[in-house]
């Protein structure tokens, strides 16, 4: 039996027709830039999740990169970040000229272990980039603990998260900012590129919104530096038809999870520890294995997709040498990256594929 470790064009077909009315209609009303369609996506957003304000945005890194704009991150500035994450979440530290400093995960969780991040403060830090990496809600009240305690500015890269909740609060509006991206892939994905930044702070919401478009609020007066970091119609719109599944297909990632947390009986299988403070929304599921590249051989021999999330912890890649934390300066994520195997989770797979999965593994 075929189990692809994602496939996109089952969702996609299902949707094929009020997807592509949608877009039409957008075309036809030439609604190509922000417009009426991504400011309904955004209250519908809004009102489906729980956040008062949403901005649609170009990317998920794009809400990353405004975040540290309005934080007023610069040269000399620390920022604090996951070593193990998809490397969008730390670089707006650089684009606005600030030096990443990282903080190991714990094991359980794969995201930031606070009492890394409390160690790793210094005079010079001024926030901290928070990943709910996985899906998985990070350790937010320890987080906002020592940023209240430091007054940093807490950016939540929810990108993987969209749908989660710490304590019952939505991700992304404990800190300062919070940032989403629709990139295809994702829980909430478009047909292209897309993101969302939001605040629980009408200031930050505020100035984030003049970012997006070139620092204005009023066509060709330009208060602020901004960009274009505005969301586009087709975006919007198709992401308005998508949206009112998410919570199914969130519920199906879960289910598809407790599957395997059940049924997988594999002697030093590490599987993921379910915090009782914020369940995962499971955009991975990842195991760690001791012989993981083995593992990943056998499941490939009998058909089943994985894919290793992240090869490379943040310190080792080339980018960031000039950081000078060579291997070993943060066991927790060159751990994690050595060992770590993500297995197919989208909503559309069946159960006797997941079995398959499962048998296929305790079999190894
Ligand atoms: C996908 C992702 C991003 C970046 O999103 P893009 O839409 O690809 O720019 C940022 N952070 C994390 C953790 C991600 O998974």
């Amino acid at each position: 039996m075929k189990v692809p470790f994602l496939d996109l064009s089952l969702q996609h077909r299902a949707l094929r027709e009020p997807a592509l009315a949608a877009l039409a209609a957008t075309y036809d009303a030439t609604r190509f830039c922000l417009g009426k369609d991504v400011e309904d996506f955004e209250k519908n957003f809004g009102v489906t999740l729980g956040y008062p304000r949403v901005l649609g945005m170009n990317s998920g890194t794009a809400p990353l990169h405004v975040a540290c704009m309005i934080a007023g991150f610069g040269p000399g500035d620390e920022v604090v970040t996951a070593p193990f994450t998809f490397i969008s979440s730390a670089w707006g530290i650089n684009y606005v000229g600030a030096t990443p400093v990282f903080a190991d995960i714990e094991e359980g969780t794969f995201n930031l272990d606070p009492a890394r991040v409390a160690a790793a403060i210094t005079p010079r830090t001024k926030g901290i980039i928070v990943v709910h990496l996985f899906g998985q809600p990070a350790r937010m009240d320890e987080i906002m603990a020592i940023a209240r305690r430091h007054q940093l500015f807490v950016i939540e890269d929810c990108a993987q998260a969209v749908g989660a909740k710490y304590r019952g609060a939505p991700v992304g509006i404990i800190g300062d900012a919070g940032t989403f991206s629709f990139y295809p892939t994702k829980n909430l994905g478009g047909c292209g590129e897309g993101g969302a930044f939001v605040s629980r702070r009408e200031d930050v919401q505020t100035k984030a919104r003049h970012i997006r478009v070139h620092g204005s609020d009023r066509r060709y007066y330009h208060d602020i530096v901004g960009g274009n970091f505005r969301m586009d119609g087709f975006q919007g719109a198709l992401l308005n038809v998508k949206l009112p599944h998410l919570a199914r297909w969130t519920a199906r990632r879960q289910e598809i999870a407790r599957r395997y947390l059940g049924g997988i009986k594999l002697a030093d299988v590490r599987l993921p520890e379910q915090p009782a403070y914020g369940p995962s929304v499971f955009h991975q599921f990842t195991i760690r294995h001791p012989r993981r590249d083995t593992l990943r051989e056998h499941l490939a021999k009998h058909e089943v997709g994985t894919d290793l999330i992240y090869p490379v912890p943040l310190h080792l890649q080339k980018c960031y040498a000039p950081l000078d934390r060579g291997a070993g300066s943060f066991p927790g994520a060159e751990q994690a990256a050595a060992t770590c195997v993500s297995l197919p989770i989208f909503p559309e797979l069946t159960d006797a594929q997941v079995d398959h999965v499962i048998a296929t593994i305790n079999t190894f």
